[in-house]
């Protein structure tokens, strides 16, 4: 039977195309407007500002799967999206009038304790990983929200608690399976295909659909000393000085970030704090937990704060701090940058930059980062500014409908802390990503580098709802 559809019911046909070819091929399921509330609940993503109607939502189940989708998008000539987590800020893992490559279905999560290794299904999250490794006193650095995805946080470099003193997300990738624009399902690592091995470790998703990675692991938890600070938002200027001078000289083991946002009313914080502006310290001892308390002494005996939750507490907790902060469904547009140097005026414009935010749902975070970052080549993998020790975040977050103020906010932002930063800064971090912003965050001698990768994986662009890195043929993207 041919079964053909449209992207949105209330709209005219933009396309209409027989998706019986992938039916037959596929053995996952096939969504279409027809399947009301399921396709609904599976085209949301974490980013509100991105309600895309694909034309057919596909459910990979296995390597096969993927191949039928990818193939299929070719031969009916119709744009391809790639959906693991969902938590791309901007919006790249839904479509409309496409297909969206849904890989949820993909799971798998099997932990080899002996080797120190993980190997992981596409539709993993981090807090799922974190659950299973850390029944073993496992982990790797992993995402600061436990609802991230591992596929699209590893691709895209994956910056997270533990990287001073384990490196990023992509550090850590021992091998990727890959199935390519041409449907074949490769092998990368440092022993084969290296080229494609350099390139996933970065490069976003620009080179193929990853079915499994397999991750390095390290001793950490299961008990970590950690816990957050809260100070009023007038302390700020004070806190963040007091941080960069203590984390400047901190061992690795201790990691944190500076967050400036609005005190929620929980019963941990005072009354008197519930929806002020506040400033918040969280940070860890990711060493002995007995000795957290000397290592974290110079942060937290700092300006009497309002809160202080410091102790030992779960890793998989500490990973799950920031979760309430930004539940998926609300508007996101966000702005990072790495810091060259962070000398006072650069933290009096940051904490000026927080005290003007559009929402009070938008946060800036001031983060530490250097350690085994640094000790990793800068031509080791795509993703430069491995010797900037310290970054920021601007999320402006929002419930209502006035968009342009809350996205000038975070422009306006970005602009004011320009002067003293560096180049380099993860894609995945951003909303708005131009070609100049992806050429400029691997710099002009690895973007070349990618580019020939591109040519020779995916020369008709099929992956490009992504961090794009444009084939060399200069042609326009098929439809
Ligand atoms: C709430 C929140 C917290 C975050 N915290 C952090 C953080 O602490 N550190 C950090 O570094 N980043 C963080 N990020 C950014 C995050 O790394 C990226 O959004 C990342 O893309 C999320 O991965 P995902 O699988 O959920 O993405 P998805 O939205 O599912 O995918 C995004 C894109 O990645 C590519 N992709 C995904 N899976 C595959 C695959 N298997 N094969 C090929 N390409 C693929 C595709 O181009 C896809 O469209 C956070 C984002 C959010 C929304």
């Amino acid at each position: 039977m041919t079964d053909t559809i449209s992207t949105d019911q209330r709209q005219p046909l933009a396309a209409a195309f027989d998706l019986a070819p992938l039916r037959t091929s596929f053995a996952g399921e096939v969504l279409t407007t027809a399947d009301g509330e399921r396709y609904d609940d599976a085209r949301a993503v974490f980013n509100a500002m991105f309600d895309r109607r694909p034309m057919a939502i596909a459910r990979a189940t296995c390597d096969g799967d993927v191949v039928a989708a990818v193939l299929f998008a070719q031969s009916a000539r119709i744009p391809l999206a790639i959906r693991a987590g969902g938590h791309s800020v901007a919006g790249y893992s839904t479509i409309d009038d496409g297909l969206l490559l849904d890989l949820r279905p993909m799971r798998r999560l099997e932990v080899d304790p002996d080797a120190r290794i993980v190997r992981v299904g596409p539709g993993v999250t981090w807090g799922e990983l974190d659950a299973a490794t850390q029944q073993h006193g496992l982990a790797t650095t992993g995402g600061r929200m436990t609802t991230t995805g591992v596929a699209g946080f590893v691709l895209g470099s994956g910056s997270g608690w533990l990287e001073r003193l384990h490196g990023l997300a992509c550090d850590n990738l021992v091998s990727a399976r890959v199935v390519t624009a041409d449907g074949r399902v490769v092998t990368a690592s440092e022993t084969e295909n290296p080229e494609l091995f350099w390139g996933l470790r970065g490069g976003g998703g620009n080179f193929g659909v990853v079915t499994e990675f397999e991750l390095r692991l390290h001793p950490v938890g299961p008990t970590v000393f950690g816990g957050v600070l809260m100070y009023p938002r007038d302390r700020a200027a004070h806190v963040c000085r007091n941080f960069r001078d203590v984390m400047a000289r901190a061992p690795r083991e201790v990691v944190g970030g500076v967050i400036m946002m609005t005190a929620p009313p929980a019963p941990f914080v005072p009354t008197e704090l519930h929806g002020r502006p506040a400033v918040s310290v969280l940070m860890a001892f990711l060493g002995d937990p007995s000795d957290g308390p000397s290592a974290l002494a110079e942060l937290r005996e700092f300006g009497a704060p309002a809160v202080d939750t410091t102790g030992p507490l779960p890793y998989e907790a500490l990973q799950a701090l920031t979760d309430p902060g930004n539940p998926p469904g609300r508007r996101n547009y966000w702005h990072s940058d790495l810091f060259a140097d962070l000398p006072d005026a650069a933290i009096a414009s940051f904490v000026d930059r927080a005290n003007s935010a559009s929402s009070p749902a938008s946060v800036m975070i001031l983060a530490r980062s250097g350690g085994a970052v640094a000790d990793v080549p800068e031509d080791a993998t795509p993703i430069g500014g491995r010797l900037a020790d310290w970054f920021y975040h601007c999320y402006g977050i929002w419930t209502d409908a006035d968009d342009q103020r809350h996205i000038s906010w975070v422009k306006d932002t970005a602009e004011a802390l320009r002067p003293w930063t560096t180049a380099g800064m993860a894609l995945n971090f951003f909303t708005d990503v131009d070609d100049q912003r992806v050429r400029s965050a691997f710099g002009e001698e690895k973007y070349r580098r990618l580019v020939e990768l591109k040519d020779r994986y995916d020369p008709d662009n099929v992956f490009r709802r992504n961090q794009n890195v444009r084939p060399s043929t200069g042609q326009p993207d098929p439809v």
